[in-house]
């Protein structure tokens, strides 16, 4: 394991977000909701077009804003450093989490001791015990890209790689 502390942000590959999304169940590590991976709003949109829908729809947004992606907004699957890359935390494995896209905003670069004492949304807890299935909805994006190659920007060529192995 290497220990050297990174000094610059290295953007992480699509395989260790991948990784680290399926260790966590694909649920906020902070509040326990269930994420969807980003990506596949997109397709699900393009796959209504493709049926000759032409309402306005708010499946999915660039960037994930509320009026034009809400489900992104609140549940979009991010990855987040649990003691935050700005005060020294490192990028292993470790260290990063699957969060939602709102406990992400709300931690933004807090240490992780003012973090876990401030207000923050409760943790679900399921009566029936936690989900043991979700995928945050990644096979499907893995269907509909198979189905729309054309379409595929070259970062979702990348995913559908990473989510194929
Ligand atoms: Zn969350």
């Amino acid at each position: 394991m290497e220990k050297t502390i990174k000094t610059k942000r290295k953007s992480l590959s699509k395989e260790l977000q991948f990784r680290i999304f399926n260790r966590d169940g694909w649920l906020c590590c902070w509040c326990k909701k269930p994420v969807i991976f980003p990506p596949v709003m997109k397709f699900l949109e393009l796959e209504l077009r493709n049926a000759g829908n032409e309402q306005p729809l708010a499946y999915y947004h660039g960037h994930w804003t509320r009026d034009g992606a809400p489900l992104l907004d609140e549940l979009g699957a991010v990855i987040d450093h649990v003691e935050a890359f700005s005060k020294g935390g490192p990028c292993t494995e470790e260290n990063l989490c699957t969060a939602c896209c709102k406990c992400n905003g709300r931690k933004s670069s807090a240490l992780l001791e003012k973090w876990t004492g401030r207000e923050k949304r409760r943790p679900v807890k399921g009566k029936y015990g936690e989900p043991q299935h979700w995928d945050g909805l990644s096979l499907l994006f893995v269907v509909l890209a198979k189905r729309n190659l054309d379409a595929l920007t070259s970062g979702e060529r990348e995913w559908l790689v990473a989510l194929s192995h």
